[in-house]
């Protein structure tokens, strides 16, 4: 296994907050991903490259060792299930919610309860732990359309501000789970690369740590 570090991250959110944890880490990107077609990049640190992937494929790249670290949500880890690697620091950002959410004034459900999401596991054990049957119906994405055309009772989404919610006639009724994006390792990575992984690691949870008291 070579010394170079592949780290995965997911544009837009994540990306963005990642950044500042980074360069206290001593790792800058040379390029804004954001602005750039391609999916990996060298850094400033001579050993790290960064892939950029779709935030739900950053557990399979680390988990088969595609790459050794990643940052993932919460929401996709537990979707994915997090058996093949090792969740090692909450770096304490794109903070939001997992919620079961309903149309403001719902009509009376008849038979089963139809949920509409893109997280089908994490759906099906919430209801399953509560005794419910339900019919999960998957989508990949404008979840909140669902129950506005009769595809679905309920929805299982992510929610920050809640105003995509609002903005559908939707309402947030019950809390799954709080959601932030952890640092994610691969289990012969973290041995093999360990000199290299573990100073990482370190540094970049006394980022964390200085931006919690900061915005004490
Ligand atoms: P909201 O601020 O609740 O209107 O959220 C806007 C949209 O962004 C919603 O459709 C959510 O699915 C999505 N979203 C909000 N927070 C996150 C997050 N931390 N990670 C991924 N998606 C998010």
């Amino acid at each position: 296994m070579s010394e170079k570090l592949t780290l995965a991250l997911s544009k837009g959110r994540i990306l963005k907050d990642t950044m500042p944890l980074l360069d206290a880490a001593g790792i800058r990107l040379l390029e804004d991903p954001e602005r750039s077609r391609k999916l990996i990049f060298d850094t400033s640190h001579p050993n790290v490259q960064i892939v950029i992937i779709r935030a739900s494929d950053v557990p399979t790249f680390v988990e088969h060792g595609a790459a050794d670290i990643g940052v993932a949500g919460k929401d996709v880890l537990m979707e994915h299930g997090a058996q093949g690697l090792y969740e090692l620091l909450d770096l304490e950002i794109a903070r939001c919610k997992l919620m079961v959410a309903a149309p403001v004034n719902p009509p009376e459900v008849r038979g089963r309860l139809k949920v509409a999401t893109k997280f089908l596991n994490i759906t099906r054990d919430y209801y399953a732990a509560k005794g419910e049957q339900v019919e999960l119906v998957k989508l990949y994405g404008s979840m909140e359309l669902a129950p506005l055309v009769g595809l679905a009772h309920r929805i299982v989404d992510v929610v920050d501000t809640g105003n995509t919610l609002r903005a559908n006639g939707l309402e947030p009724i019950e809390l799954i789970g709080h959601v932030t994006s952890r640092l994610v390792v691969n289990k012969a990575s973290m041995k093999m690369k360990h000199s290299i992984i573990r100073p990482l690691i370190d540094q970049l949870g006394e980022a964390v740590a200085a931006r919690r008291k900061g915005a004490a």
